[in-house]
């Protein structure tokens, strides 16, 4: 099993970043000491992105229970999803907007960069004639 950070993995936050630079997506920062500590933080459209790997985060299309030591892996998998909900939670009542990224959709990428434009990118203010 490769060795993953339970919030994303460096490999994953580096394919955002170059989406991002891709995109003309600007304004994010990185080491939030937010609750949950995003991945990536917008704070002036207040909205964080958490980059979930599928197996920590329990993702319904990739996670498969390993052979050995299956009970324990559910119960971890489990308390990591609950622990993802409350976190999700916090942020909302805080205002903050909560984008989560499966780890799997870095395997298609167009698909990808539609959600982060619809997600990220302001919606392109309406410019009122003089
Ligand atoms: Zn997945």
């Amino acid at each position: 099993m490769k060795a993953v950070r339970s919030s994303g993995n460096l490999s994953t936050e580096l394919a955002a970043i170059r989406l991002f630079r891709k995109l003309k997506i600007t304004g994010w920062r990185r080491n939030s000491s937010l609750q949950g500590k995003p991945d990536f933080v917008f704070s002036n459209s207040r909205t964080v992105v958490f980059i979930d790997g599928c197996f920590w985060h329990g993702c319904p299309k990739c996670y498969r229970a390993p052979k050995s030591n299956e009970a324990y892996w559910q119960a971890k998998i489990r308390r990591n999803c609950i622990r993802d909900a409350t976190v999700d939670s916090e942020l909302k009542k805080q205002g903050w907007k909560v984008v989560r990224i499966w780890e799997h959709s870095f395997k298609d990428g167009s698909k990808l960069e539609k959600l982060l434009l619809r997600e990220l990118l302001p919606p392109i203010p309406y410019a009122f004639p003089a």
